[in-house]
C-alpha cells in the first residue's frame, strides 16, 4: 500500500476501501496541493485511488491519519457510490479548475466526514475548532478583514470568494447533519451566525446553496451529481465541463 506507516485501525480502513472498490490506494508526495495549509489532497484516477500527501506540513499522527482516512473516502464516493465528476472541455485553465474542484470538495466534504466518523474517526481534524474560533473573530471585522484572512491560503481572488463561501457551507453541513458535543455545536454555530450577519455578499450565495443541498439528497449520487451542476451554474462555472458519473 504505501512506505508510510499507519495505524492498525487506519491500515484496516484502507483496506476495506480497496476491497469495496477494488482499487489499489497510492501514496505520492508534494509540497503544494493548491491550497495552502492541507495535508493530504485526493486526486482522480480510474485506475487507482490517489492521495498526495504534503509532509512539510507538521500534524499529529492522529490528524494525519484522519485526513488519509478523509482522502480515501473521496475514492470510495467515486469508485463505489458513483459520485460526479468533472471532465473539463479542452483549453480551460487551471484557475477555472480549481474554482470547479473546491465546490466538488465542498460538497463531498459533508458526506466523506459523515462516513469516516462512521468509521471511528473524528469527522474534522484538531485544527478545525481553533480555526473557527479565528474565523469567527475575524468575520467581526467585517468583509474587508474576512478577504484579507482568507488571502493566506490563495492568491486567486475568486478561489477564496468560494473559499470563504465553503468554510460557511461545510460548518452549515456539520450543524445539519452530525451529532456534535454541546461545545463544538455551539462554536459552530456561532461561527454561522456571525458569518450571516458580517458577510453578507456572500452570505447570499450560501442561503442559495442550502437551499440545493436541502432539495437534493447529497449523500446520494445522482442526487449529489444534480446539486453539484446547480451550485456550478449558480457560479457560472458550468460552461467548461461535463459531469460524468463513469468512474
Ligand atoms: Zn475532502
Amino acid at each position: 500500500m504505501s512506505n508510510f506507516k499507519f495505524s492498525q485501525k487506519l491500515t484496516e480502513y484502507l483496506n476495506k476501501i480497496e476491497l469495496i472498490t477494488g482499487r489499489e490506494i497510492k501514496f505520492f508526495e508534494s509540497p503544494d496541493l493548491g491550497i495552502n495549509g492541507i495535508t493530504a489532497a485526493y486526486n482522480y484516477h480510474s485506475n487507482y485511488i490517489q492521495i498526495t500527501l504534503n509532509m512539510e506540513n507538521p500534524r499529529s499522527t492522529d490528524d494525519r491519519e484522519r485526513s488519509v482516512a478523509h482522502e480515501a473516502t473521496h475514492g470510495y464516493l467515486m469508485h463505489k457510490l458513483k459520485f460526479c465528476r468533472p471532465i473539463f472541455h479542452e483549453n480551460v485553465d487551471d484557475n477555472y479548475k480549481r474554482d470547479v474542484h473546491l465546490l466538488f470538495t465542498m460538497l463531498e466534504d459533508i458526506v466523506v466526514n459523515k462516513i469516516i466518523q462512521y468509521n471511528g474517526f473524528h469527522p474534522f481534524g484538531h485544527e478545525y475548532l481553533p480555526m473557527v474560533t479565528e474565523e469567527i473573530k475575524i468575520a467581526h471585522k467585517g468583509e474587508e478583514e474576512g478577504e484579507k484572512f482568507y488571502k493566506r491560503f490563495t492568491d486567486n481572488p475568486h478561489l477564496e470568494a468560494l473559499l470563504m463561501i465553503s468554510r460557511y457551507i461545510i460548518a452549515w453541513g456539520f450543524l445539519k447533519y452530525y451529532h456534535l458535543e454541546p461545545h463544538e455545536e455551539k462554536l459552530i454555530l456561532e461561527f454561522t451566525q456571525t458569518f450571516q450577519k458580517y458577510y453578507p455578499d456572500y452570505y447570499k450565495f450560501c442561503v442559495k446553496i442550502e437551499e440545493i443541498i436541502e432539495e437534493n439528497n447529497i449523500f446520494i449520487a445522482n442526487d449529489e451529481c444534480r446539486a453539484i451542476q446547480l451550485i456550478l451554474h449558480l457560479f457560472k462555472l458550468d460552461a467548461g465541463i461535463e459531469l460524468t458519473q463513469i468512474n
